[in-house]
């Protein structure tokens, strides 16, 4: 189907919907980490997920915004190039990238991936499909559209630059034995200039790793992280590495980053008979989906006499000056290992305002992605609360994909709904869509 009847489509599914029922996308897969019972009507959005053309002279692509970054890669690459920014999960979606906002080793030097959108056309609340651009009438939309997680409108096409790719990435994995070392040195490489990509993964307390990669024309040999060996694993092994760019960008996703070894994916014999075509990020999200609905393993828990866990699924940016302290915290009252490290950096002078990191400013990114006991006497959500707190203490902000603990006034203090409050008046006066405090907290 063309992408202009497909628009035309959608805005008549849209008005169709029953008047005040509310709203979702129906989609095949998804990276959110909230597990509500979630009863609103379901916008099919299969036919948006195409990439429309790549203009390789400019180094620029339009893709439909339900495109996944692996359909968006495998376009671009037999072009010699990739998006500034490529997150590490196959099937994020370059509209849930720039709305839910991604992030990965690249985000040191080109920021978030809707720093590198050009223009974007949104079907807004009220069912009108605009054009917003950085400076037109739109421009309002087109700040406060990262972060909204779909509560202002949904992208459609995005116009998105691309940057361009060697064949390899070489990549020095580089340990430290204490967090200020480690820190003092992303500072220090990230500032260097020398470097494509820079992210880290902590194991333990004096056990850090950064990797320091970069594009490369030939490598002498290279590694394969889909078969039998994981990749996580190799960082402590082995000082350099070869990846091809492709390898190197889906690094990540074979065993979600190291979350496949709550599911065993990552004992030899297991891992040798689950068939590779299933070593996959969103096969593992779906088995944890199910799990959580169906509360599987809270009730085996129970049944065997453990503690009630916590899930405690989570990015933060915290600035790189006290990263060392968010994470010493971390260890001792939060205790989950790895947590994957990621430094990012605006841009450009340009903030945002539902996201508002200060320019100039180098952040860390920290990912955990697990579970912790929780001891008698703590209340739900214990572990997540006092994450919120120390990561608002330290000047830094938390991701919305997963869980939301924060008050409603703090967290439009938090979020600027100043700033928000506006926009969604002006493109969802009916507030067809949720409005983003009570999408998050839902
Ligand atoms: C364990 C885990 C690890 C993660 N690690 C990373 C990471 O390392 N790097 C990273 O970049 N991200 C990471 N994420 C977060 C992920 O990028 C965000 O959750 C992102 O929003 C998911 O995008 P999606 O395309 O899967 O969208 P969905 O999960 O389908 O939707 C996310 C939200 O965006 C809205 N949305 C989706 N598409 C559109 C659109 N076209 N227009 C407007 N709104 C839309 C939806 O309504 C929804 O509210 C991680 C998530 C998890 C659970």
């Amino acid at each position: 189907m063309e992408h202009s009847e497909a628009v035309e489509r959608l805005r008549a599914a849209y008005r169709a919907l029953p008047a005040g029922a509310p709203v979702r996308l129906a989609k095949r897969t998804s990276n959110l980490f909230r597990f509500g019972d979630d009863r609103s009507s379901g916008l099919d959005v299969s036919a948006f997920g195409r990439v429309l053309s790549v203009d390789p002279d400019a180094r620029t692509a339009d893709v439909q915004g339900m495109t996944t970054y692996e359909d968006l890669v495998a376009a671009t690459l037999p072009h010699g190039l990739m998006p500034m920014v490529v997150p590490q999960l196959k099937t994020i979606t370059l509209g849930g990238a720039v709305t839910g906002l991604g992030i990965e080793s690249s985000s040191f030097r080109h920021g978030l991936p809707h720093e590198s959108v050009l223009e974007m056309d949104i079907l807004t609340g009220d069912g009108r499909v605009v054009t917003a651009t950085p400076d037109n009438e739109h421009a309002a939309l087109f700040d406060a559209f990262p972060n909204s997680y779909g509560t202002l409108g949904y992208s459609l096409r995005l116009r998105i630059e691309l940057q361009p790719v060697k064949p390899y990435v070489r990549l020095r994995h580089v340990r430290f034995t204490d967090a200020d070392a480690c820190f003092e040195a992303v500072a220090k490489e990230c500032a260097s200039g020398e470097h494509d990509f820079v992210d880290g993964v902590v194991f333990r307390r004096d056990e850090l790793y950064l990797t320091l990669a970069s594009f490369t024309d030939q490598a002498p040999h290279t590694s394969d992280y889909t078969g039998l060996d994981v990749y996580y694993k190799s960082l402590r092994g082995k000082e350099t590495d070869y990846l091809t760019v492709h390898d190197y960008l889906w690094r990540w996703d074979t065993d979600w980053f190291w979350c496949s070894r709550a599911l065993g994916v990552q004992n030899p014999v297991v891992r040798a008979l689950w068939p590779k075509r299933y070593r996959r990020s969103d096969v593992y999200r779906n088995i944890v989906a199910w799990d959580r609905r169906h509360r599987f393993s809270d009730r085996l828990n129970k049944i065997r006499g453990r503690l009630p866990e916590e899930p405690v699924v989570q990015d933060v940016e915290v600035p790189v000056a006290r990263s060392a302290a968010f994470l010493d915290f971390f260890h001792r009252d939060v205790g989950i290992s790895p947590v994957w490290l990621c430094p990012l950096r605006l841009r450009g002078n340009k903030t945002w305002p539902l996201y508002p990191l200060e320019p100039d400013t180098l952040y860390v990114n920290f990912g955990f992605w697990s579970s912790v006991a929780l001891q008698p006497g703590m209340a739900e959500g214990h572990h997540n609360r006092l994450i919120e707190e120390r990561v608002n203490a330290l000047g830094g902000h938390k991701s919305l994909y997963s869980t939301v603990h924060y008050g409603r006034e703090e967290f439009w203090r938090l979020y600027h709904g100043e700033a928000y409050a506006p926009v969604k008046s002006a493109y969802d006066p009916a507030g067809r869509l949720p409005d983003l405090y009570d999408k998050c907290t839902r």
